[in-house]
């Protein structure tokens, strides 16, 4: 077993948001948000113009899972209420950057070079405003674009940065934004998105993950790790192999941190999400999410809902359970 963070460790990294992700925010690294109703009631919005569909959870992704951790009651309001938030420029360019890196293994190995990767960030750009029009909101108040020209020249100092830490010519992955699914035992679904996975001659499997931010601190390396170690978990009950390698490359800093699982360590990351999802489906059922403020409440989007701000949360969408 091994742990190691390559280069100095810095600060918490910034996120990515995906096309599908419902909601998420600069406190959610650079993972996937996946939820599918299990169940579904009205909802109207602060307004009372804009009706969603409040959802009970059924499936687990790593950044809702990090949610809940961090704060049920912002769990609640991503995954239940679904309240929209804005889009922000760290998580805007960590899914450009990540589109960019993807695309890069198209091309023919030996072309795999710095220059020609960053030629694809004006046309992954242009292609993210299609899909995702609200970045364009991002940019409005910035009518001569210095603010875009500056956020585009970041965006291509993290891809350079890249190829200082990995070399894509070497490089053959077996798949690039995978997205997986596993049910456990329990009836848990797990899912999510894997950024890369390479698979040695010899069958050992990488899984690698992008930061656009920077290395965590070592104190806050496992924190970060919990993410691989879900996708590990994924990845074993899905073909029964143990991946070799989890390795998370932090382009806001130049480091690489590694580790290398073990069966034990898949077990134990089960057990925690078992007791996760009982502690979800107790609080849906209930209606009783809690506000648990931290520092990380100054990126939160919803600060006006929330009783530790003096806000007050929409009401309750789903059904309450009596005596919960
Ligand atoms: S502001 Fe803080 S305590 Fe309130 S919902 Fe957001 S993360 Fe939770």
């Amino acid at each position: 077993m091994e742990t190691s963070t390559e280069g100095a460790a810095e600060a918490p990294s910034s996120d990515t948001v995906r096309a599908e992700a419902p909601g998420t925010g600069p406190a959610s690294a650079d993972v996937p948000v996946t939820v599918e109703p299990a169940a579904a009631a009205p909802a109207v919005d602060a307004g009372g113009t804009t009706e969603r569909v409040a959802i009970a959870p059924a499936t687990l992704s790593p950044s809702r899972a990090s949610d809940f951790m961090q704060c049920p009651l912002l769990y609640r309001f991503r995954v239940i209420d679904r309240l929209p938030e804005k889009p922000s420029e760290a998580a805007t360019r960590g899914t450009l950057v990540h589109a960019v890196l993807e695309r890069l293994f198209d091309a023919p190995a030996a072309e795999r070079t710095a220059p020609r990767a960053k030629s694809l960030i004006p046309g992954q750009w242009d292609r993210l405003r299609e899909t995702r029009p609200e970045v364009v909101e991002l940019f409005e108040d910035d009518p001569e674009g210095e603010r875009l020209a500056r956020w585009l020249g970041e965006a291509e100092q993290l891809v350079e940065r890249w190829f200082t830490l990995e070399d894509p010519t070497r490089l053959e992955p077996a798949e690039r934004e995978l997205f997986v699914q596993a049910e456990l035992d329990s009836g848990l679904m797990l899912r999510g998105i894997i950024d890369r996975v390479d698979v040695a001659p010899t069958g050992e499997v990488r899984i690698v993950d992008y930061k656009t931010g920077k290395a965590p601190r070592p104190e806050y390396a496992e924190g970060a790790l919990f993410q691989m170690k879900f996708y590990a978990l994924v990845v074993w009950r899905l073909k029964n192999v143990v991946p070799r390698r989890l390795q998370l490359v932090y382009l806001g800093s130049g480091d690489v941190l590694t580790y290398d699982p073990v069966l034990a360590d898949l077990e134990r990351v089960e057990r925690k999400l078992l007791a996760l999802w009982e502690a979800i489906r107790q609080a849906t059922e209930s209606g009783d999410w809690r506000p648990r403020p931290t520092k990380l409440c100054g990126w939160c989007d919803h600060q006006e809902h929330c009783p530790e701000f003096g806000g007050t949360p929409p009401p309750y969408p789903l059904p309450v359970r009596a005596g919960g």
